[in-house]
């Protein structure tokens, strides 16, 4: 019997506000243990929330982005569990009413495009941060984290392969960050997913019993860890037994998923709602202010990068992988004028560079500015694509600009007809025997003589003019003779 795959995705996303979702406390990362810790965060008795209004315009944001609907009365309420690293014994959360609903995305795989369903996006607040310590035996609690910001995104079960969860996770990752609300890096933990997965006879419409793993972090572990889940349910199926429902820990050093506890119900959280906060009204006139800040998303980018500057559908992708990617070319454009050139000098020779370099495009020492002047003198043939080359790499060791280089070094390339033209009598007039030779008939020699003339400018000649200009000045000889 074939089966078919069944994915839906649980996506937490840390948001960038400077200050917690419900408290003043900074959610900067790397900090000492528990520096950013107040009553509200500790939980302590009488401290009382307020709500952080960039939170909510964050998650309005995302719910634009993703096509949804967003609610007008919202309350948060309390989840209860325990565990160390939630003091208060409750996470305040949404649960019947979250701030965006009923959206949807669009996926890229193996080019084409398949569309997402998002069951909806709700705001809560983040947990603490448990850290055992092997060599005292003890437990430390680091409440930094508690209280920061989140946004869960759950998406409907229409993923269908660990590919499509992978290239969902990613387009997701570069929204958020397009919108600037997360840094979405997986490493420290700005986005994990919990990924829910079962299988179905094909052609069956019912779904199978789900597990869901937990907590994964990494794009290559949701892939991994998918992977393997599908074998394990599979094996179970083919051989007649049945698929416990339950929640799972994939262990990225072995590959493999293992129990961590039986799926617990909604009603175990006993839910209700927070008594400290007050409904929170969304007013259409705060949904047109928020849609008019929004910045321009990945895929209205890669619209105006094929259709305005005619770059090809695979190019548009590289350069919107990241928003400082397109704004960085969009500079550069905006100096050189040349969509095609200065795609290709950022997405090969600059982003090489910086690879070898290991650094951020932030951080390049070459501004758009400056690489745009460079394309700009490649551009009106005043120096040669190798030339540039060789400016590019001075440029970036020094962060200098393209002018100055090419000044200083005399690299200007030789275009003018008249100057080359003497250069080229010079070179006959010293090989006088070769000219004979030429005009003898060995046409052969013609490339000995545009050789000459590279050679006598240090290569800073147009090679294309000096073909040119030989040829017309061989012939001239040749009907003279
Ligand atoms: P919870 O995990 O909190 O019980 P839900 O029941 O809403 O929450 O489901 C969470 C996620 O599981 C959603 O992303 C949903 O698409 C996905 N999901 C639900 N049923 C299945 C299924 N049978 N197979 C795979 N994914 C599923
Ligand atoms: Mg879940």
């Amino acid at each position: 019997m074939e089966f078919e795959t069944v994915i839906g995705l649980e996506t937490h996303v840390q948001l960038s506000t400077k200050s917690k979702i419900f408290c003043s406390s900074s959610t900067e990362f790397g900090a000492d243990p528990n520096e950013f810790t107040d009553p509200v965060t500790l939980g302590l008795p009488g401290a009382l929330p307020v709500l952080n209004r960039s939170v909510v315009e964050y998650a309005m944001m995302l719910g634009l982005a993703m096509n949804c609907e967003i609610r007008s009365f919202n309350r948060f309420a309390r989840k209860h569990y325990f565990y160390p690293d939630l003091p208060k014994g409750y996470q305040i959360s949404q649960f019947e009413e979250p701030i965006c609903e009923r959206g949807h995305i669009a996926i890229q795989i193996n080019d084409a495009t398949r569309t997402i369903g998002i069951t909806r996006i709700h705001m809560e607040e983040d947990a603490g941060k448990n850290i055992h310590d092997s060599r005292t035996g003890s437990s430390l609690i680091d409440l930094n984290r508690a209280g920061v910001g989140l946004l869960e995104i759950v998406s409907e079960p229409d993923l269908r392969s660990p590919a499509e969860a992978a290239a969902y996770l990613r387009t997701l990752r570069q929204i958020v960050r397009f919108l600037d609300v997360s840094d979405g890096n997986m490493e420290e933990g700005s986005l994990r997913c919990d990924a829910n997965i079962s299988l179905r006879p094909v052609g069956e419409v019912k779904f199978g019993t789900r597990t869901e793993i937990k907590n994964i972090n990494s794009f290559k572990f949701v892939e991994r860890a998918l992977e393997y889940e599908i074998a394990r349910q599979m094996s179970l199926l083919k051989s007649g037994k049945t698929v416990v429902q339950e929640t799972l820990l994939f262990d990225s050093a072995t590959g493999v998923t293992k129990p961590m506890r039986s799926k617990e119900e909604s009603a175990d959280y006993r839910y209700f709602p927070d008594p400290d906060l007050p409904p929170l009204v969304i007013e259409e006139s705060w949904i047109r202010e928020v849609t008019s800040r929004m910045p321009k998303l990945p895929e209205e980018r890669v619209k105006e990068l094929v259709e305005g500057y005619g770059l090809t559908a695979y190019d548009a992708h590289v350069l919107t992988a990241e928003r400082s990617f397109v704004d960085f070319f969009e500079e550069v454009f905006k100096i050189c004028q040349n969509a095609k050139l200065a795609c290709a000098w950022v997405t090969s020779e600059l982003f090489g560079m910086l690879n070898k370099a290991g650094l951020d495009l932030k951080k390049s020492p070459i501004s758009a500015q400056n690489l745009g002047e460079l394309l700009k003198l490649i551009d009106s043939e005043t120096i040669s694509g190798k030339m540039g080359k060789s400016v590019f790499e001075e440029m970036f060791a020094s962060g200098r600009p393209a002018q100055e280089i090419v000044a200083e070094k005399g690299l200007k390339q030789i275009t003018n007809d008249d100057e080359i033209r003497r250069i080229v009598e010079d070179v006959f007039n010293k090989n006088a025997s070769q000219l004979q030779g030429y005009l003898a008939g060995n046409e052969r020699l013609h490339m000995f003589f545009v050789g000459q003339v590279m050679k006598a400018t240090s290569g800073s000649a147009n090679p294309k003019k000096v073909n040119e200009v030989i040829a017309a000045e061989l012939k001239k000889r040749k009907d003279g003779a």
